[in-house]
Order: structure tokens, then C-alpha cells, then sequence
């Protein structure tokens, strides 16, 4: 009898998605049809993500690791979840707030001018700020869709705030829009932008010339927004 032995398993090679351990690191492995070398990446969550071409073998993968070591130490050091804290500073649309804890008082959150006050336990101010953030982020989103529905041809259904780490906003084929609750901790005009780029889904569901035309009837803010999204939006998605 002749046994046949899977060809990947027996030296190793990569021919599937697959989690490896290496130096007690976890390591999303995720071979791409065509990829030339090895292209490593962190999730705001942190996460190790590697694309590796098809048939790349184990040792290889530890050989570019160890390669890259310190770049992934350096990185993943000021990876990982962000919480808010006493004394933090951040974008809520147009208004730039200061939380200040103060633990004795019994008013749950309130804002005065530029200070965001949280009272309670220190435990609870991430959560405390967290819920603020996203009742203030919703009137935020509505406002600019109101704003925006006179130059609309299509309407949205309605909208949900969601919890991700990479997404800012997606449109679904029945019209509803989902946004991630964190665009409420950028200025004004990434939001203003963020929406409308979310309703130029409704009418193109693609990144095709029409869809951009689309998102400039709506805002002029689209370069601007992308720059501050790319210097700060890692950022920003990083908070749990
Ligand atoms: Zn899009």
C-alpha cells in the first residue's frame, strides 16, 4: 500500500490560511495567488497579519520574522487598545474636549466648554466616556445626514453605530448604513466626509470615476479628510 502523504504538511509549506506560534507570537498567515515576497502588517488591534505567496515554507516565514523583529517590537508597542483616561485630550466633530475625572461627583458625564467632567470610579471612566462619545457621535451622523438629503437622489433606510477596528462606515444593497462609532472622535469635516462617502453608496455601490463624482457633490472635503485619516486613523480605531 502506498501512502500519500499531503504534500504541504509534509515539508511544511504554506497552502492555506493558517495560525502560527512563533516566539509565543500569534501570526495570521494568509497565502496570496501571485505575491511575489512577504508582506507583514499589524491590525489596530494588534493582530500580526502576514501575506506569504502560495507554497512558502515555514522557515521561511521565521526567517522574515526574525528579520523584522525589532520593526514588529517597535510597532506593536504602541499597538493594541486605547482607552480613554484622565487628562486625555480628543476630536469630538468640531469640538476638541479634555476629560477630567473627578470621582466624587454623582453626575455621570457632562461637558462644560472644552472639559468632558466623568464622575465614579477611575474603573469606569473608559466605559463612562465610551457611551458619551457614542450618544454624541449618533447626532453627529444624523445632523449630517440631514444636512446632506437635499442633494441626495437615493435616501438611507436608516443607520447602526458599530464596534470595528478597521471599517469606518459600509452601505448595505437595502440602503442601511453602518458607521463605526469612533468616527465621532474626528473633526468635523472627516465626518462630514465619512458620511457622505456612505451615501454616495447608495446610488454606487463601487469606487468606480461615477462614485467619486457622486461623493464630490456632497462634500469638498474629501483630500483633506484622507490626509487627516491617514495621519491619525489608525489612531482613532485603536480605542475598544
Ligand atoms: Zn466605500
Amino acid at each position: 500500500m502506498i501512502l500519500f502523504k499531503s504534500h504541504c504538511s509534509e515539508i511544511n509549506m504554506i497552502c492555506k490560511e493558517k495560525i502560527l506560534i512563533i516566539d509565543d507570537r500569534t501570526i495570521h498567515v494568509r497565502p496570496i495567488k501571485g505575491a511575489r515576497g512577504l508582506c507583514l502588517r499589524l491590525t489596530p488591534k494588534g493582530e500580526i497579519r502576514l501575506s506569504v505567496p502560495y507554497f512558502c515554507l515555514e522557515r521561511q516565514i521565521k526567517t522574515f520574522l526574525e528579520a523584522h523583529k525589532s520593526w514588529l517590537e517597535a510597532h506593536l508597542s504602541c499597538c493594541g487598545p486605547r482607552h480613554f483616561i484622565d487628562g486625555m485630550s480628543f476630536h469630538l466633530g468640531d469640538l476638541s474636549l479634555t476629560i477630567r475625572h473627578v470621582p466624587q461627583a454623582r453626575r455621570g458625564v457632562w461637558q462644560e466648554g472644552e472639559m468632558l467632567y466623568v464622575s465614579g470610579d477611575a474603573e469606569f471612566l473608559h466605559r463612562r466616556v465610551c457611551g458619551y462619545v457614542k450618544r454624541a457621535t449618533r447626532q453627529l451622523i444624523q445632523r449630517e445626514i440631514d444636512r446632506l438629503i437635499p442633494r441626495l437622489h437615493r435616501y438611507p433606510t436608516g443607520f447602526s453605530l458599530k464596534d470595528t477596528y478597521s471599517r469606518w462606515g459600509s452601505c448595505s444593497s437595502t440602503g442601511h448604513l453602518n458607521f463605526c462609532w469612533k468616527i465621532g472622535l474626528t473633526p468635523g469635516y472627516v465626518i462630514e466626509y465619512l458620511v457622505a462617502h456612505e451615501l454616495a453608496h447608495l446610488e454606487h455601490m463601487n469606487h468606480g470615476p461615477a462614485f467619486w463624482a457622486a461623493v464630490g457633490q456632497l462634500t469638498d472635503h474629501r483630500a483633506d479628510a484622507e490626509i487627516w485619516l491617514r495621519r491619525h486613523g489608525r489612531e482613532v480605531l485603536q480605542f475598544d
